[in-house]
C-alpha cells in the first residue's frame, strides 16, 4: 500500500516538473516573441520613414528641376527684344513659339502697363478683366522679381494652376508690363504620379492652406481636398520636415515621409500605407508563431518520452511485478540499475520481494501445521470422543447432503432405556464401556448406505440411504434386534439392553435434516411410552398427541402456581364392618375437566410429577391432621405415587417433616405403589420403600394385574395392601374365571395381605367378593371420589346396611 503510495508520488512528482519546464519555455518564447516583434516594429517605422523621406525629397528635386526649367523659359522670353519692344504681331509670334517650345505652358502671356494683354492660344476674355487686378501681376510688381502663385482657378474657371510671373523693363529699367505662364496642377501630378512607392505608396503636393496640388489621384485636386481634415497640418508646416502617422478619409493608416518646397509654399508628401510597410512584420509574426508551435510540440513529445523511457516504463515494470508478486510469483524481479529515485524503488522492491518471498515460506511451512492441526481439529468437531462415532453436527451435514440428492431415506433415533440404570449401578466408567460395545455393534452391522452418529448420551441417529421400501427398514430393525438379544459383558456383568426406535422417513415425513430429527423423535418417545413397541414409524397422528400433551402441560405449571389442584377422596369399604376405612386421595384439576389418567402421564413425562406428588402429600397429611382434631371422623388416607418420584431424593425428609409439623401419626397414611415402580428401579425402589416403612407409612400395592404380576419382589417389600385392578376384577368376576379369583385371594391371604378390589360397580360383584372374603371393595357402587367436605358423611354411614 505504502509503496503504491510512493511510485504515485514519484511519478506525479516528476511530471510536474518536466510539465513546468514546457510551461516555462511558453512563457519564454511569449516575451521573445514579443520583443522580437517590438524590435521589428521600431526597425521597420524607422526605415519606412527614412525611405518616404528620401522619395519626397527626390520629388522635391523633380519638382524643383521642373519649376526651374520652367523659370528658365520664362525668363528667357522676357529678355527677348520682340517682348519690350515688338508690335503687337512681334510680341504673339515670340508667345508662340515659347509655347510650341515648352509644352508645360498651358497659357503664355504678356500684360502691358497700358493695360493690354497678349494671350498665346488666344483665348477669349470677359469684357470686365483687367490683367492688372490679377494676382500674379501684382505679386510680380510688387516683389519686382519672378515669382510663383499659389494654386488658383483660372479666368474662366476651368483649370487649377499655378502661374509663374515676372516684370519685363527696358534698358532703362522702365518697367512695360509682366510675362507669365500657366502650368496646369495635372502637369505636376503627373509629375508626382511618376513616383511610385511600393505596391500602395505614392506621393503628393499641397499648398500653404494644406490643399492637395499634386497627386495620382487627380479628382482630388478637383474637388480642392484638404489634408487638414486628416492631420495636423499647422505643424507640419512649421517644422517643414519630418514624418507622420495619420488615417486617411478611408480609415487607412498611412505612415507618411514629408518635406517643404518653398517655392510653392508647399509640403511634399510621401507616404506608404501602414499595412504594407508592416507586411514583413506580420509575416515574422506568423513565422515565429508557426516556429515556437513547432519548438512547443517538439517540446512536449520530448519532455512525453523522457517520462516514459524515465518514469513511465520503468513504474510500469514496477507495477507489473507487484502485480505479479501480489499473485505470488516471488520471482518477479525488477531490472533497473538507474541511480534515479526509481532505481532505488526498484533495489527497495528487489529486495522486498526476497523478504516477502521469505515470509512466504515460512508461512507455507506453519500453514502445514495448521492444516494438520485443523484436520485434527476438524476430526474432533466432528466425531465423538468416546466412540469415535460421527458425532450429531457431522450427522446434520451428512443429512443435509443426503437431502439433496432428493432420494428416499430413513432416519432412526435410537435410545437405550436402561442405560441410566447401569450408570447409577456399575459407574459411570462401565457405563462408558457399554456405549463403545455397543457403537462397535452399531459399526458391525452399518454398510455403505447406513451411517451412524452419536446424538448425545445414549441417544444414536441413523441415516439410511436409497430406501426403496419398508422391507430395508425392517431388515435393518432386525439386526439392532439382534445385537441386544445376547447380553453385553462388562467386567463380568451381564447387562441385558433395550432401546427405544422413532423412525422418520424422507420425503414422506418431512424434508428438512430438523423436522425429519423431530418426527423420529416424536416416534421414538410414542415408543418407549408403549410396553409392547420398541420401534415406530412417525405418523401425523402423534404431533396432534404431543400438542395435546404440551397444552395439559401448561395447565399443569399453571395450577402449581396458582393452587389449580383438590384431592377427592374415595372410599374403601370395609366388607366385615361396612365402614370407609381408607380414602384414596384422586388428584383432580380445579379449573378443568381433565381426568387424571390423562394428565398425570404429562406430568410424570415432563418431570412435573414431583412437585405434584409433594403438593398431594402435604394436602392429604392436612386433611389427616383436620379429621384428626374431629371425633367423628376417624380417616385414614391413601396417596397414589409414581414411578419418577423415586427420584425425588429429599422426599423422605419432606414427607418426615409434614408428618411431624401436622402432627398426624405416619400410620394414617398409606401410599399406593404400582408394580411397574419395582420392576423399573428394581434396587433403588427397594431401599426408598423400606425407609417409608420405617417411617411407619404403609404401602399398597396398586393396579395388580395391569404389569407383569411377578411376586417375588413381594419378598423384599413389606407391603399392608393388595389393591386388584379394575380390569382383573371385571375378568376374575365372569362365571369362567371365579376360581381364579378365589385362589388369587387366596393367595394373598397366605402371606397376610389384605386384598382390595377396585371398579367395583355391582351388588353381585360385590356379593361374589364378599363369598370369596375379600377385605376391601372401592367403586362407584358404594361411593365416587367426594369432595374433601362430604368425608365426615363418608365416615358416618355403614355403606352395607344401605346397600
Ligand atoms: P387408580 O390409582 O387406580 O385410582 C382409581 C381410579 O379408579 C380413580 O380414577 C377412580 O375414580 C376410579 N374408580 C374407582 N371406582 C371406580 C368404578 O367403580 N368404576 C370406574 N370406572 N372407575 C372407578 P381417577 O380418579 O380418574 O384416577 C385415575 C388414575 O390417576 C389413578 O388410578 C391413579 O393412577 C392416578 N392418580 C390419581 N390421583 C393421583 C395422584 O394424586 N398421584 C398420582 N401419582 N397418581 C394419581
Ligand atoms: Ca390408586
Ligand atoms: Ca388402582
Amino acid at each position: 500500500m505504502r509503496n503504491k503510495k510512493q511510485v504515485k508520488w514519484y511519478k506525479s512528482l516528476l511530471f510536474k516538473v518536466n510539465w513546468s519546464i514546457i510551461a516555462i519555455l511558453i512563457i519564454f518564447i511569449v516575451f521573445l516573441s514579443l520583443a522580437i516583434n517590438n524590435l521589428v516594429s521600431n526597425e521597420l517605422t524607422k526605415q519606412v520613414k527614412e525611405n518616404n523621406l528620401e522619395i519626397a525629397n527626390s520629388l522635391k528635386k523633380n519638382v524643383n528641376d521642373f519649376l526651374d526649367h520652367t523659370e528658365n523659359v520664362i525668363s528667357l522670353t522676357s529678355k527677348l527684344e520682340q517682348i519690350k519692344t515688338g508690335n503687337n504681331q512681334e510680341i504673339l509670334k515670340v508667345l508662340k513659339q515659347t509655347r510650341t517650345e515648352y509644352s508645360h505652358f498651358e497659357y503664355i502671356y504678356l500684360a502691358k502697363t497700358s493695360g493690354e494683354i497678349f494671350i498665346y492660344p488666344q483665348v477669349k476674355l470677359g469684357s470686365d478683366y483687367n490683367p492688372k487686378q490679377r494676382i500674379w501681376y501684382q505679386k510680380a510688381i510688387k516683389e519686382d522679381k519672378l515669382v510663383w502663385t499659389d494654386a488658383y482657378l483660372d479666368a474662366n474657371n476651368r483649370y487649377l494652376m499655378i502661374t509663374a510671373a515676372v516684370p519685363v523693363k527696358d534698358k532703362q529699367g522702365n518697367l512695360i508690363g509682366v510675362l507669365a505662364g500657366d502650368i496646369l496642377l495635372n502637369d505636376l501630378s503627373n509629375t508626382v504620379a511618376n513616383k511610385k512607392l511600393g505596391k500602395t505608396g505614392y506621393a503628393y503636393i499641397t499648398n500653404q492652406t494644406g490643399e492637395i496640388i499634386a497627386h495620382p489621384n487627380l479628382n482630388l485636386i478637383k474637388e480642392r481636398y484638404n489634408i487638414n481634415q486628416v492631420l495636423n497640418y499647422d505643424q507640419i508646416l512649421k517644422s517643414g520636415k519630418g514624418s507622420v502617422k495619420y488615417k486617411d478619409n478611408n480609415d487607412d493608416k498611412k505612415l507618411a515621409s514629408y518635406v517643404s518646397i518653398e517655392r510653392l509654399n508647399g509640403i511634399i508628401f510621401a507616404q506608404v500605407e501602414k499595412e504594407e510597410a508592416f507586411a514583413v512584420k506580420n509575416k515574422l509574426e506568423t513565422m515565429i508563431l508557426e516556429l515556437s508551435l513547432l519548438i512547443l510540440a517538439l517540446l512536449v513529445v520530448t519532455v512525453y518520452l523522457i517520462n516514459k523511457k524515465y518514469l513511465l516504463d520503468p513504474i510500469q515494470e514496477l507495477v507489473a511485478s507487484i502485480v505479479k508478486v501480489a499473485n505470488g510469483n516471488f520471482n518477479a524481479k525488477v531490472d533497473n540499475n538507474n541511480e534515479d529515485e526509481i532505481g532505488q524503488l526498484a533495489n527497495n522492491f528487489n529486495y522486498m520481494t526476497q523478504e516477502i518471498e521469505a515470509a512466504y515460506q515460512q508461512l507455507e511451512a506453519y500453514n502445514e501445521e495448521v492444516t494438520e492441526l485443523n484436520k485434527n481439529l476438524e476430526y474432533q468437531a466432528n466425531h465423538d470422543p468416546l466412540t469415535k462415532l460421527p458425532n450429531r453436527r457431522k450427522f446434520l451435514e451428512e443429512l443435509g447432503l443426503e437431502l439433496k440428492e432428493d432420494m428416499a431415506s430413513a432416519i432412526i433415533l435410537l435410545d437405550l432405556n436402561n442405560f441410566k440404570e447401569v450408570n447409577d449401578t456399575l459407574g459411570h466408567v462401565s457405563g462408558d464401556k457399554l456405549l463403545k460395545k455397543f457403537s462397535k455393534s452399531l459399526l458391525e452391522i452399518s454398510g455403505e448406505d447406513i451411517f451412524i452418529a452419536r446424538y448425545g448420551g445414549d441417544e444414536f441417529l441413523i441415516l439410511l440411504r436409497k430406501v426403496d421400501s419398508v422391507v430395508k427398514i425392517e431388515q435393518y430393525i432386525n439386526q439392532l434386534q439382534e445385537i441386544v438379544n445376547t447380553p453385553f459383558v462388562i467386567n463380568s456383568n451381564e447387562i441385558y439392553l433395550g432401546f427405544s426406535l422413532g423412525i422418520a422417513r424422507y420425503p414422506d415425513d418431512a424434508v428438512t435434516t430438523y423436522k425429519l430429527i423431530t418426527r423420529a423423535d416424536t416416534a421414538m418417545y410414542q415408543a418407549k411410552d408403549l410396553p409392547n413397541r420398541d420401534y415406530l414409524y412417525y405418523n401425523q397422528q402423534m404431533i396432534t398427541k404431543i400438542k395435546s400433551k404440551k397444552e395439559i402441560k401448561e395447565k399443569l405449571r399453571i395450577a402449581l402456581k396458582n393452587d389449580g389442584f383438590k384431592l377427592k377422596y374415595q372410599p374403601q369399604i370395609n366388607l366385615n364392618t361396612g365402614q370407609a376405612e381408607y380414602l384414596e386421595a384422586l388428584i383432580r384439576l380445579k379449573n378443568h375437566n381433565i381426568s387424571p389418567g390423562k394428565f398425570i402421564p404429562v406430568a410424570e413425562e415432563s418431570g412435573l410429577i414431583t412437585e405434584i406428588g409433594r403438593w398431594v402429600t402435604k394436602e392429604a397429611i392436612k386433611q389427616l391432621a383436620v379429621c384428626e382434631h374431629k371425633k367423628n371422623c376417624p380417616a385414614k388416607v391413601s396417596i397414589n405415587f409414581s414411578v419418577q418420584q423415586l427420584n425425588d431424593s429429599g422426599y423422605i425428609e419432606f414427607l418426615k417433616e409434614t408428618l411431624k409439623q401436622n402432627n398426624v401419626n405416619p400410620n394414617l397414611l398409606e401410599i399406593e405403589i404400582t408394580e411397574s415402580v419395582l420392576i423399573q428401579k428394581e434396587q433403588a425402589a427397594i431401599e426408598f420403600l423400606n425407609q417409608l416403612s420405617e417411617l411407619g407409612v404403609k404401602l399398597a400395592l396398586d393396579d395388580f394385574g395391569t404389569g407383569y404380576s411377578s411376586l417375588s419382589y413381594l419378598a423384599y417389600i413389606s407391603f399392608d395392601k393388595v389393591k386388584i385392578d379394575k380390569f382383573l376384577t371385571d375378568m376374575f368376576l365372569e362365571n369362567d374365571n371365579l376360581e381364579t379369583m378365589t385362589s388369587l385371594i387366596d393367595l394373598f391371604h397366605s402371606i397376610n395381605l389384605p386384598v382390595v378390589a377396585e371398579g367395583v360397580e355391582t351388588k353381585e360383584q360385590y356379593q361374589k367378593l364378599k363369598e370369596r372374603s375379600c377385605d376391601y371393595i372401592q367403586g362407584y357402587l358404594f361411593s365416587k371420589p367426594v369432595a374433601s367436605d362430604k368425608i365426615e358423611n363418608l365416615l358416618e354411614e355403614n355403606f352395607i346396611e344401605n346397600l
